[in-house]
């Protein structure tokens, strides 16, 4: 992806889809952003967030929304102050909307009630193969939160990447609403995987010394979820026969997927051991 004129295209040099919000106002401070800011919408879908943004009322916005599917939709140009970030301080700068880039990334955020029963603060169903639970970082209380789908962490990454470096920033100005509002917001929350993603931007992988015995390094790692412990089958569906259960919190590194299901291996003491398919919503990745 490329930027020109503070607008996002896509590698065929076609236009993100525009839909512009009137709830902005001005430039931002230095004519163009210090900061990237990610958000979780609350919502489930980019249309809902849309409507939001365009509805003067609501009076917020955000410069980019991003959808399960990897949808893009540009709202305000980079260089004009949208209205994400709210009351926010970082390391001594005040109302980080003058400052910054705001990204909405389409979920839910944390979920009410539990296993079979997930659902938003809306009263939706979340089936439970989309729901990890974690702690936020700013509260002691483990709940369940929606994740991110694997193709709205690429997209975003790929959108990051194209303002890092049209901008000339680096990884460390990725920061939460949670991180400069906290107490006040918990978006985008502990299912966005920052490490990973601050990980993958600054090249960590590509720097690191090839070691062609031990291909785990090249492979996207994982982390299981599943509180219970997660199924690892011969083939890539249920009706396939269980290789042997992973226990929770256990590693594994990715080799292939086929939809939901991927292909992994189980990483013992820093080597790949029994592979086998698993339902990918039980993964979390790590750096
Ligand atoms: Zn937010």
């Amino acid at each position: 992806m490329k930027i020109k004129n503070h607008l996002l295209y896509h590698d065929n040099n076609d236009r993100v889809e525009w839909q512009e919000t009137p709830n902005k106002s001005g430039h931002l401070k230095e004519q163009k952003p210090r900061y990237i800011i990610m958000h979780y919408t609350g919502g489930s879908n980019v249309q809902s967030a849309i409507n939001t943004f365009k509805n003067r009322q609501a009076q917020a916005s955000a410069h980019l929304i991003i959808g399960n599917d990897g949808r893009i939709v540009q709202m305000g140009r980079f260089h004009e102050r949208c209205w994400h970030a709210g009351r926010s301080e970082w390391q001594g700068i005040k109302g980080l909307n003058s400052y910054s880039v705001g990204i909405e990334l389409v979920n839910w955020g944390w979920l009410n009630g539990g296993q079979g029963n997930w659902r938003s603060w809306a009263g939706t169903r979340v089936p439970d193969e989309n729901v990890v639970q974690l702690k936020h970082k700013h509260d002691a209380t483990q709940r369940g939160w929606e994740s991110f789908s694997e193709t709205q962490i690429e997209v975003t990454l790929n959108v990051v990447r194209a303002l890092l470096h049209q901008y000339d920033l680096t990884p460390d100005c990725i920061l939460g609403h949670d991180d400069i509002s906290p107490g006040r917001k918990q978006d985008p929350g502990p299912a966005f995987p920052f490490d990973r993603f601050r990980g993958l931007l600054e090249g960590r992988r590509e720097t690191e010394q090839p070691d062609i015995l031990n291909p785990i390094i090249f492979e996207p790692k994982f982390r299981v979820t599943a509180s219970s412990g997660l199924n690892m089958r011969s083939g890539p569906s249920i009706a396939d026969t269980v290789i042997k259960t992973l226990p929770s919190n256990s590693q594994v590194i990715l080799l292939e997927k086929l939809d939901h299901w991927w292909l992994v291996s189980e990483i013992i003491n820093n080597k790949a051991e029994t592979t086998g398919w698993v339902y990918s919503h039980w993964l979390f990745p790590i750096n």
